[in-house]
């Protein structure tokens, strides 16, 4: 029996692959993959007489037997997914009949959107001060968010949101946050196709605003939204920002002197 990887392809530049998934590509004797940019990543790397199929059509039964069945043939088959895989996918989903069937699973993680949007932006997600905590979430949808996990819920810790899945809805995003206390004139960044040659688009806004400016610029699908007070950091006046590269700091954390304590 073949070992299943489940790689990520990163957020749709074929360059944002990590050199490891590239390695396990060329291996692979077996590729399957979601969507059309990854398709390219795919097929870029991988090996003459490589099996590649797209999953798009499939469903989670279907895409578990065809990794049973390649892993069969094959001693290395990937399942190539966008973003990180851990990251609202069906890993958990397509890996459990393979343990149960004794396929040795392994995963190789991805630059995730989330990464790919606040690159693209020129943004931090992180500020000293400011906010020290990431949430990645969405909106409920099909799938209903965990008691505690509503949008309104998690606003109140004023941190850094890289909100998935929910650009279709960016309207409730911003009315949540506000009704949570946001002010309305906070910023919002929209990152539509981050990374994608030619088609990345950054959308800035506040919450008032920002659910037009998407309709306008036709941002529907394929976008990030990022809610946080460490955006626009580098425009702050004097900055609002890190103690961590002040002299003191340095003295005490960094490099400790002789006589330091
Ligand atoms: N595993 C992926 C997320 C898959 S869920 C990851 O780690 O990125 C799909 C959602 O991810 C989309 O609705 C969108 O919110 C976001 N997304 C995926 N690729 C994107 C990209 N290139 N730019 C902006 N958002 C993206």
């Amino acid at each position: 029996m073949g070992k299943v990887w489940f790689v990520g392809a990163g957020p749709g530049a074929p360059d944002l692959i990590t050199v490891r998934g590239t390695r396990l590509l060329a291996e692979a004797g077996a590729i399957l993959y979601t969507g059309s940019l990854v398709a390219d990543t795919a097929l870029q790397w991988a090996a003459a007489g490589c099996e590649i199929a797209d999953s798009k059509s499939m469903d989670l039964e279907q895409v578990t037997d065809w990794l049973l069945t390649r892993a069969e043939r094959h001693a290395t088959v990937v399942r190539l997914q966008t973003g990180d895989p851990t990251l609202y996918g069906v890993l958990a989903e397509l890996a459990r009949p393979l343990d149960a069937a004794g396929v040795e699973v392994g995963i190789v993680p991805g630059v995730s959107s989330a990464m790919a949007a606040a690159a693209a932006a020129g943004e931090c997600l992180t500020l000293p001060e400011v906010t020290q905590t990431v949430i990645f979430t969405r909106l409920g949808g099909r799938i209903p968010m965990p008691a505690g996990e509503a949008l309104a819920d998690l606003a109140r810790h004023r941190c850094t949101l890289c909100i998935f899945l929910s650009i279709e809805r960016i309207d409730a995003v911003a009315e949540t946050l506000i009704g949570a206390g946001w002010a309305p004139d906070a910023p919002v960044v929209v990152v539509h196709k981050a990374t994608w040659p030619g088609e990345e688009l950054v959308q800035r806004g506040s919450l008032s605003d920002i659910a037009g400016r998407c309709r306008d610029a036709h941002i529907v699908r394929q976008a990030m939204i990022l809610v946080s007070p460490a955006l626009g950091a580098r425009d702050a006046p004097g900055g609002a920002t890190s103690k961590l590269y002040d002299a003191g700091f340095e003295r005490r954390f960094r490099g400790k002197r002789a006589g330091d304590e």
